[in-house]
């Protein structure tokens, strides 16, 4: 086993100031900005980059945040090719789009580079408090608008640090849990109080908030990852991808194989993949029951994984984990098409390893409500008011991954945003 390499490199070099400037002075600015509307926050991409352009980068920032308190997370981990930069009408004319995530944490880096000092405007206190379970990026940004109105909030979280898998997930290569704690850090400038390591449900009885807060915001995420159910599942050697990068991103004690075998093909599968390369790994293979046709992972994600060296392996089901006390192979199945692939009898091969990381997609996690909480859940995720984040019980509201089933940073930022509004108005009601 490899000892753990502390520092990834970050996969993308930002702007020098002055390729900041040339790159803001190419966009067109576009009245119709689709852009704008293509990002889920819908921060006002022209006007960030025109103040680039004219050298006013605190307004940028103020510009970003405005619309998204995130702005920063945002800029390094968003699949911007499928949003924003996606969108851009450069596009129309065969150009290069505008490298707008470049340019927005161009902004945010000198924002918080410059010691992250921009209240934002925060209305008068109120009495009414909030109470945010979970401290991901949707808590993060419920907090943050319900503070910009003046309501008292306290995020709760299991975890010793705030930040969701924007700290514990998402890859090091993209985003650091130290950049993370900037953004945290900044949060709690504006008034939000962090109580961590307070496991709601377990450490801390739901009824104990219920008394003390007047709503609540469910901002849980998701749950473990998914089992293989197969035999061999239980030898050390096999980890969850969540798990994994969590600790290589968070502790000093993680280790790597030499021969990895990644099993799932999604962003968590190609993110735990890419690091276990990076952190020493000397072959990594994804087995995917699938073609690649049919790979869930983004373009632009499965072709960082070809380059950083791992290998694919299409049409391939996992059987069996090989090992007496460890692991030391997979046996896996070939599948032949159709829908849903079928394995094909007798097709059974082992591929030697002595790490295998499942990479299945998480489990619903909102355990901790009871069955007569009032709220309603659909295949798992918790069924929301889509312009105001209320449940059908109308204290709590939610937003994030454990409403969406699973999306990006971006998403959360803007379900938490909207959860604070509808929060606020609720209130105000009362
Ligand atoms: C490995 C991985 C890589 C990813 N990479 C990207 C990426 O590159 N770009 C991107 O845009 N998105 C990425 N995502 C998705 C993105 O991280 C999520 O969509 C986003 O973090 C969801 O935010 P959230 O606030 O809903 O949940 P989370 O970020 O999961 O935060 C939920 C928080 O709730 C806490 N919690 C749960 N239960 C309790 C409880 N009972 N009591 C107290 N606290 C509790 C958890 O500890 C956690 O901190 C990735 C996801 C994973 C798993």
């Amino acid at each position: 086993m490899l000892a753990h390499v502390p520092h990834i490199a970050d996969l993308k070099q930002p702007f020098a100031p002055q390729e900041a400037a040339i790159e803001a002075n190419r966009c067109l600015f576009c009245f119709d900005a689709p852009c704008m509307l293509a990002c889920p926050t819908h921060i006002d991409v022209p006007r960030f980059i025109k103040k680039i352009a004219t050298g006013n980068l605190k307004g940028s920032a103020a510009t970003i945040l405005e619309a998204n308190v995130l702005g920063l997370s945002c800029s390094r981990v968003c699949p911007v090719d499928v949003l924003c930069e996606g969108a851009c009408v450069m596009h129309r004319y065969n150009r290069q789009p505008i490298e707008i995530g470049k340019l927005q944490r161009h902004a945010m880096e000198r924002f918080y580079d410059s010691g992250a000092i921009m209240p934002l405007p925060v209305s008068p206190a109120r009495t009414q408090r909030v109470a945010c379970i979970g401290a991901g990026p949707a808590s993060l940004a419920c907090a943050a608008e319900l503070r910009r109105q003046g309501y008292a909030v306290t995020i709760f979280d299991a975890r010793p640090l705030a930040g969701g898998l924007n700290t514990y997930g998402v890859a090091e290569y993209k985003f650091r849990p130290s950049d993370s704690q900037r953004e945290v850090e900044f949060i709690r400038s504006l008034g939000v109080e962090f109580r961590t390591c307070q496991a709601v449900g377990a450490d801390l009885p739901l009824e104990k908030i219920e008394k003390e807060f007047d709503a609540i915001f469910l901002g849980v995420g998701l749950g473990p990852t998914e089992k293989l159910n197969i035999p061999g599942e239980e030898l050390e050697g096999v980890v969850d991808a969540v798990t994994f990068i969590a600790a290589y991103k968070t502790s000093a004690e993680v280790s790597v194989g030499r021969n990895v075998v990644v099993i799932g093909a999604g962003n968590t599968a190609i993110d735990a993949a890419v690091a276990s390369k990076l952190l020493g790994a000397e072959q990594v293979t994804i087995a995917y029951r699938r073609t690649e046709a049919d790979l869930p992972a983004f373009d632009f994600e499965y072709e960082h994984a070809k380059k950083a060296g791992v290998r694919f392996l299409w049409r391939a089901l996992p059987a069996r984990i090989e090992g007496l006390d460890r692991v030391t192979g997979i046996e896996l199945m070939r599948m032949q098409a159709g829908s849903p692939p079928q394995p094909v009898p007798g097709s059974n091969f082992i591929v030697e390893c002595d790490s295998v990381i499942v990479a299945l997609g998480q489990t619903k996690l909102a355990r901790m409500l009871g069955p007569d909480c009032g709220i309603q859940f659909s295949a798992g995720c918790v069924v929301v008011n889509s312009a105001t984040g209320q449940s059908a019980n109308p204290r709590y509201f939610a937003g994030g991954d454990c409403v969406n089933g699973g999306r990006e940073v971006v998403d959360a930022a803007a379900e938490g945003k909207r959860a604070g509004l509808g929060i606020g108005a609720w209130l105000t009601c009362l």
